[in-house]
């Protein structure tokens, strides 16, 4: 008996008890494998679950003809068809009560590489991650995508999305080239000299004129950039932001606001990325990692109160940690998401 209280008290022991008991939490937070929100029981979501509608039915094509045949049919039957990438956009807007959904997951081939024109054409059922593993071999990145690369071209670019980068302007603006299935059915290959002007209508169209089959956009070099990073007050901003559009040398930016009760709206941190004109072939792209433990301190974040100003206090630290880092292009454009 007394030798089992002098192990009690042993540091070791009550090391050993600390790290199982973080490792059994750990482990029982729930990582969510959600499944694709298309047709459970009749019904679609977007990926969280949000505002289920019910449907007729999913249809999924093979190829542009059986894609363009689905189309004229549901014209000839009067029917309505919404579109799915992977269905991250929220709030259940993007379908129709019995309508179609066409799940464009089966075009998601890249399609070519042009190394010397920087252009990639990639069908739009493809994510952005998908664009980086065939881009990355050849030192080259994508010039614009969101701070992750789980979404498909085409559900990217008809919700007119933006990204990280302060120097190509928004994703559209990095299409030259696109097929699209009109309403009507008609197979149709658009630039931007196109008279009618339908890429003005496509992007941010939320696919209500016509179905992006594929796109060639352009890409850039694979560069390896210094992360640097700054604790601002949010006054300061503006004048901030405004002096680093003038600077060149920063190729990305992006910035974090306090939402924590002690520095609710004042403080923020910002992270920029910096030019050392190294192009990289090498680096492999990196996977999502320590998911438990970023879900654990965001569901703690997330009760609010004395919690959130520790989860505000851990990002801070987090942030400074990275400063003066290096990291390439096609990293900084693939951040974590798993945790949310
Ligand atoms: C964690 C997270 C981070 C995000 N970060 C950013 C960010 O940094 N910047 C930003 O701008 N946005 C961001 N978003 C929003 C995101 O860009 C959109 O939700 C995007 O639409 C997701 O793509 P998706 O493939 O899931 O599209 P879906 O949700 O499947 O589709 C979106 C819309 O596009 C239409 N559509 C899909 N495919 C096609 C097609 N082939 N032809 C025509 N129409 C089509 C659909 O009908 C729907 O209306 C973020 C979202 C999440 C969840």
């Amino acid at each position: 008996m007394q030798k089992i209280a002098l192990v009690v008290k042993k540091p070791w022991f009550l090391g050993s008890l600390v790290v199982i008991f973080v490792s059994v939490i750990l482990w029982n937070i729930p990582i969510e494998k959600r499944k694709y929100g298309l047709s459970q029981s009749g019904l679609v979501t977007d990926y969280t679950g949000l505002l289920p509608e019910r449907i007729e039915r999913v249809v999924k094509a093979e190829n542009r003809s059986d894609l363009q045949r689905i189309v004229k049919q549901a014209n000839v039957n009067g029917q309505q068809i919404a579109i799915a990438g992977l269905q991250h956009s929220q709030g259940g807007h993007t379908y129709y009560k019995n309508g179609i959904v066409l799940d464009m997951r089966t075009f998601n081939r890249v399609l070519e590489i042009d190394e010397q024109q920087k252009t990639v054409r990639v069908e739009a059922g493809a994510t952005w991650e998908d664009v980086q593993e065939a881009i990355q071999p050849v030192g080259l990145a994508l010039k614009v995508t969101q701070s992750q690369s789980i979404f498909t071209i085409g559900g990217s670019l008809s919700v007119n999305a933006h990204g990280r980068d302060i120097r190509f302007g928004s994703m559209a603006e990095t299409v030259k080239a696109m097929t699209i299935i009109t309403p009507e059915g008609d197979i149709k290959t658009v630039t931007r000299d196109d008279p009618d002007e339908w890429m003005k209508y496509i992007f941010g169209g939320y696919g209500l004129f016509g179905v992006i089959v594929d796109v060639t956009v352009e890409v850039t070099e694979n560069n390896l950039y210094t992360i640097q990073t700054e604790k601002l007050q949010i006054g300061a901003y503006a004048s901030y932001f405004d002096r680093l559009l003038n600077d060149q040398n920063t190729a990305m930016h992006y910035a974090r606001v306090s939402v924590a009760p002690n520095s609710f709206l004042d403080e923020m941190y910002v992270i920029n990325y910096q030019q050392t004109e190294k192009r990289d072939y090498t680096t492999a792209l990196k996977k999502e990692q320590s998911v438990r433990l970023t879900k654990l301190a965001l569901d703690f974040g997330r009760h609010g109160g004395a919690l959130e100003n520790l989860f505000w206090g851990t990002q801070k630290r987090y942030i400074a940690s990275i400063d003066g880092k290096e990291i390439t292009r096609n990293n900084a454009m693939r951040s974590e998401s798993t945790f949310m």
